[in-house]
C-alpha cells in the first residue's frame, strides 16, 4: 500500500473560486495530490499520518514567473537613478564587482526568502550561470532560464553553442526544469533572437524575454535613437551598419519567430492594440511584475486589456534591484490596492495556475486537484474568520504564511508553529469540527 500523507486545515482553496471547509488533502508519497475531501472522509484508515495547520488556509503554491535570485543582494541598492538605462548602468557597475560568492550568497539568501513567503515555485533569470547548481538541492520548484547577451550578429553562433553546452550539461530534476532568456530586444541581436526561439521549440523548453518594457526600447526598435541608442554607444556595443528593425517590440519578435506557447513575455508595459492581438494571437504568455512597474513610474498597466484579449498573465516580483521584497503576497497585496478592475480571483489566479502555465506545467499545478503536483502555501487566518470572500479578505492582508509545501513535503514552516508531523492526534482534531 502506498503510504500518504493527510493535510488538514479549516479552510482549502483548491482554486480561486472554490472553498472546502474544514477539509484535507492526502498526498501520495512521489508528491502528488490523491484526493481532497471534507476532514471527516479522510480521517479514517486512508491515511498513515496527518498534520493539523488548524485555523489556516491551504491554497495552491504560490508561483514567482520572474525572478532574478542573484541579484537579491542589490536590495536597497540602488534608489536613485533618473533613467532606465541610468538604473541599469549602476546595475552591471555594482554586479561587475562582484565575484562568484557574491552570486552565491545572493542566490542563497533569494532562496530562503521565497520559500518563507510561501512561494513553491520560481521562474529564475540566470546570467552567472551558478544558479543551477546552487538551487539544485533546494526544496523549492523552479525554471532556471540560462540568459543570453550579445547585439552583435556575429556573437550569435558562439552563444547559442553556449547555451546547447549548458543544457546539455543540465539534466531536468525533481523540482528543476531548463529554460533559455535571451535578455532584451535592446541586447540582443535579431540572429540570437531566431537561434534561441528555434533552440527553445527543438528543446522544448520555456523562452523567457524582458520586452516593451520601456517607451525608450519603443523608440529604439522603431528608428534607432534615444537613451539606449546612447547607452549602447558608450559601451561601443551597436555594430557598424546596424540598422533599427523599424517595428515596435512585439512585432519584431514576432518577426523572428520567438513569440508561441512556451514564450514568457516579462513586463509588456506598453503595448498597442495591435500587439495585445499578436500576443493573444500567439498564446504566448506575459508576466506583470507590478511592483517593479511602480518602481520605474511606468504609465498604467495594460493587464486588463491583456485579461481581456484571453492573455496569459503571470505575475512575478523581478529582482531586489527594484523591488523591497521577493513575497508573491506583498506583490498580490498591492496589486489589490492599486487595481480595482482586477477581480481578487483574478490576481489569484495569475500567482498560481497562470504563472504555473507561463513556466510549462500546464494543468499539472496551480489548482489543488487529484493528480496534480502538491504544491501549497498555509496561510494562518484569523479563526474567526469566515468563508465566504476568501481570496478578497487574503488580499486585503489576511493570512500570514506558516507553510511552504513542495512535491508534498514541508520545504519551510514558521518555527513558532506546534510541531506538525505524522500520527496527530485525532482528538485535536474533533475537537475543532468547524
Ligand atoms: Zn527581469
Amino acid at each position: 500500500m502506498i503510504k500518504k500523507i493527510i493535510h488538514r486545515a479549516k479552510y482549502i482553496l483548491p482554486d480561486p473560486y472554490t472553498f472546502l471547509k474544514n477539509g484535507a488533502i492526502e498526498i501520495t508519497e512521489d508528491g502528488r495530490i490523491a484526493s481532497i475531501a471534507p476532514w471527516r472522509e479522510l480521517s479514517g484508515p486512508a491515511g498513515n499520518g496527518a498534520v493539523d495547520w488548524g485555523a489556516a488556509i491551504i491554497m495552491p503554491g504560490l508561483v514567482n514567473a520572474h525572478v532574478h535570485m542573484e541579484l537579491t543582494s542589490l536590495h536597497n541598492c540602488l534608489p536613485q537613478f533618473h533613467s532606465f538605462t541610468d538604473w541599469l548602468s549602476q546595475l552591471i557597475a555594482k554586479r561587475q564587482a562582484w565575484n562568484l560568492e557574491h552570486f552565491r550568497s545572493s542566490i542563497r539568501e533569494g532562496i530562503a526568502q521565497s520559500l518563507a513567503a510561501g512561494t513553491t515555485t520560481v521562474g529564475d533569470v540566470s546570467s552567472s550561470g551558478i544558479s543551477r547548481d546552487l538551487t539544485s538541492d533546494s526544496p523549492l520548484r523552479k525554471v532556471i532560464f540560462e540568459e543570453s547577451i550579445a547585439f552583435s550578429p556575429d556573437l550569435a553562433v558562439e552563444k547559442i553553442a553556449d547555451i546547447n553546452r549548458t543544457l546539455d550539461n543540465s539534466k531536468s530534476g525533481d523540482l528543476y526544469e531548463p529554460g533559455v532568456s535571451p535578455h532584451a530586444p535592446y541586447t540582443v541581436s535579431g540572429d540570437l533572437y531566431r537561434g534561441l526561439a528555434e533552440l527553445a521549440r527543438r528543446r522544448r523548453l520555456p523562452l523567457a524575454t524582458h520586452t516593451a518594457e520601456t517607451e525608450e526600447e519603443i523608440q529604439f526598435l522603431r528608428n534607432g535613437t534615444g537613451e539606449f541608442r546612447n547607452f549602447l554607444n558608450a559601451m561601443g556595443l551597436i555594430p557598424p551598419g546596424w540598422k533599427a528593425p523599424g517595428l515596435d517590440p512585439i512585432p519584431y519578435l514576432h518577426s523572428l519567430g520567438v513569440l508561441g506557447t512556451n514564450c514568457l513575455l516579462i513586463h509588456c508595459n506598453y503595448l498597442d492594440r495591435d500587439s495585445i492581438k499578436l500576443v493573444a494571437g500567439s498564446h504566448s504568455s506575459i508576466v506583470y511584475c507590478p511592483r517593479s512597474h511602480a518602481f520605474f513610474r511606468h504609465r498604467r498597466h495594460p493587464i486588463r486589456d491583456l485579461l481581456d484579449a484571453g492573455i496569459n498573465v503571470a505575475l512575478g516580483t523581478d529582482s531586489l534591484a527594484s523591488n523591497k521584497t521577493l513575497s508573491m503576497l506583498d506583490e498580490l497585496r498591492f496589486l489589490y490596492k492599486e487595481r480595482k478592475d482586477l477581480k481578487s480571483e483574478e490576481i489569484m489566479q495569475a500567482a498560481t495556475l497562470n504563472g504555473a502555465k507561463a513556466l510549462g506545467f500546464g494543468n499539472r499545478l496551480g489548482t489543488l486537484k487529484s493528480g496534480n503536483l502538491a504544491d501549497m502555501t498555509i496561510l494562518e487566518v484569523p479563526p474567526d474568520m469566515g468563508i465566504s470572500n476568501a481570496p478578497d479578505r487574503i488580499l486585503e492582508g489576511a493570512g500570514e504564511c506558516i507553510g511552504t509545501i513542495v512535491g508534498g513535503r514541508i520545504s519551510w514552516q514558521k518555527s513558532d508553529q506546534p510541531p506538525v508531523g505524522n500520527g496527530l492526534c485525532p482528538a485535536k482534531l474533533n475537537a475543532k469540527p468547524d
